[in-house]
């Protein structure tokens, strides 16, 4: 089984990069971002409470996230593997997945990082704002806030798995191809 974190900033090109990796790993895309949305616009009790944080740039309290993803991961018990796409973004939701995939005899294979500059990601962001009918991707103020949450509740799961040998920086600026390309190139040695 690989079970891949796709890793970096919002606006890094994780959700991008994912639908490219999926077609050609037949691993199964886990976005907790997307789950949220979903959940939004069903006006579902989880999306009511997970809307409140999402809309100012907040990260959604960590039982809630976990609990969702939880839900996903069982509801799929023969996925030959996962990309698992804006989590972790903290130290417990990092415990939380080890001990999921330890549960079902797995783990995590790796943790690719997308790196990416801060102006490029403000730009990128705004710029899918003007279509992604996104709250979050419209205020600039609220970008930026999302980036700092980043730098100071996410990117300490970068760390967690350097200390596990686990993690790898891709640099994130290029054609989606050659993105892309840099990806398949980590994965492929993970395999080998
Ligand atoms: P981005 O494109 O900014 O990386 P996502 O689509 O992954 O954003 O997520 C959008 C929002 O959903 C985040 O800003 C956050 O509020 C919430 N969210 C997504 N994943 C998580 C998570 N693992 N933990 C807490 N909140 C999350």
């Amino acid at each position: 089984m690989i079970n891949l974190i796709l890793f970096g900033p919002p606006g890094s090109g994780k959700g991008t990069q994912a639908a490219k990796l999926v077609e050609k790993y037949h691993l199964l895309h886990i976005s907790t971002g997307d789950l949220f949305r979903y959940e939004m616009g069903n006006d579902t009790p989880l999306g009511k409470k997970a809307k409140s944080y999402i809309e100012k740039g907040e990260l959604v309290p960590d039982e809630v996230t976990v609990g969702m993803l939880r839900n996903k991961v069982e509801a799929n018990p023969d996925a030959a593997g996962f990309i698992f796409d804006g989590f972790p973004r903290t130290i417990p939701q990092a415990e939380a997945l080890d001990e999921l995939m330890a549960e079902k005899g797995s783990r995590i294979s790796a943790l690719l990082m997308l790196d990416v500059p801060d102006e490029e990601l403000v730009k990128r962001l705004l710029e899918r704002g003007k279509t992604s009918g996104r709250k979050d991707d419209t205020d600039e103020s609220i970008i930026r806030n999302r980036i700092e949450v980043y730098k100071s509740e996410t990117a300490p799961v970068f760390d967690y798995y350097q200390a596990k040998d686990k993690a790898e920086k891709v640099y994130g600026l290029g054609s989606i191809e050659e993105i892309f390309e840099r990806l398949c190139n980590r994965i492929d040695a993970l395999v080998a």
